[in-house]
């Protein structure tokens, strides 16, 4: 069996194009097409609503979100943070003349281990950086712990971790800061775009300053801010998504659950996300290619390509593998060993709202009867 078409580990959920028509008319009658408009306003206050925070400042992308975030609290000197993510995680704190320092993560739920950040805290150290790897929440109450005794700030990378709750309610109220992407390939999509969850109106002020190239008024200029706005496109583009993505995350449930059961029963196969957990949004479906499995990961990955189905190493290779951060102490293997060794076994299955249970089915078959 293989497939015709590529299979990809994702393909962007998006609401019928006659839905998006009125809102295009609407922009295109006020040409109003960014700066704070209509649809950025009610965007806002949507998400705001939808994910039961206070106060929340759209942007072009996660990424300049990150940056601006980091900003906003004005962190220096060292940031802890993870190996195992997306390279903007890190990025982030180079475009700020700040040195990363790479903790390794907890082999259970693939995030920054709590466990292990007070050895990498030096007199520079303001702040920690984790991420809610493929939706999975952090310890926050540890990491919190942490940052009050030290003095820290906690800028969370919520990236994956859209619509994931814990007892209290949406993960992204956690930190000082959070920050989502709604980037094409995440669970919810404005084609490109991202937030920052601020705790108060004080801060999503400064925030909009910063995103806004720094301006306060037509004359006065108070920050050197970027240009992170969302534009009146992507926000009426978000509007409609965020009516459909209850319906997107209950399919990756499905999905996910599925894929557990199935995947269960290959040896050497192991399913890193537990099976329909409602708190769990499945923006990604990760699996360990253990040593009972008759090929390696990669000969696996390259087995699956060849089939049609265009598997994802995330994340391989570690973020302090590539060359500007390898040079740092903390980037080496012996620091990071859980990370090093998920990042050789690890494999992100196709997830997404479309994916037909057939189509499932037909993956786990390939996975459990290799050529
Ligand atoms: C996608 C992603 C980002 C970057 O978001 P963009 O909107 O693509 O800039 C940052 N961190 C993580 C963990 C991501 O997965």
């Amino acid at each position: 069996m293989s497939f015709e078409k590529k299979i990809y580990v994702t393909q962007p959920d998006l609401p019928p194009l006659d839905d998006f028509l009125p809102y295009l008319e609407k922009i295109w009658d006020s040409r109003i097409l960014t700066n704070a408009g209509p649809f950025h306003g009610e965007l806002e206050e949507a998400m705001c609503k939808y994910l039961g925070v206070k106060h929340l400042a759209l942007f072009s992308n996660g990424t300049l979100a990150l940056i601006t975030a980091l900003q906003a609290l004005r962190v220096t000197g060292e940031v802890i943070t993870t190996p195992y993510s997306f390279v903007a995680t890190a990025h982030s704190l180079l475009w700020n003349g700040i040195k990363p320092v790479f903790v390794d993560i907890d082999p259970r739920t693939f995030n920054l281990d709590p466990g292990q950040i007070e050895a990498a805290i030096t007199p520079q150290t303001t702040a920690i950086m984790p991420v809610h790897c493929y939706g999975q929440p952090c310890d926050v109450d540890a990491i919190q712990n942490i940052a009050d005794i030290y003095n820290l700030k906690v800028i969370y990378d919520a990236a994956h971790a859209f619509g994931v709750k814990d007892k209290g309610g949406s993960i992204v109220r956690h930190g000082d800061l959070s920050v989502l992407s709604f980037h094409a390939t995440k669970v919810f999509n404005t084609f490109e775009g991202g937030a920052i969850v601020c705790p108060d109106a004080k801060t999503k002020h400064r925030i909009d300053q910063l995103k806004n190239f720094g301006y306060v008024d037509e004359v006065t200029v108070a920050a050197p801010g970027i240009n992170g706005k969302m534009s009146e496109f992507n926000a009426a583009l978000g509007l409609l998504q965020l009516q459909r993505v209850d319906l997107a995350l209950a399919r990756r449930r499905e999905i996910g659950a599925l894929y557990v059961d199935l995947l269960n029963a290959v040896p050497g196969i192991r399913c890193v996300l537990p099976r329909d957990e409602q708190s769990l949004n499945y923006s990604y479906f990760p699996i360990l290619v253990e040593e009972q499995y008759p090929l390696s990961r990669d000969a696996l990955y390259e087995w699956l390509r060849e089939q049609g189905v265009w598997v994802r190493r995330y994340f391989y290779p570690l973020i302090s593998d590539f060359p500007m951060y390898r040079g740092l102490a903390s980037a080496r293997r012996d620091n990071l060993p859980v990370a090093a060794a998920i990042a050789i076994k690890v494999l992100c299955l196709p997830i997404y709202p479309n994916l037909e249970d057939d189509l499932v089915r037909d993956i786990v078959t390939l996975i459990a009867s290799p050529a």
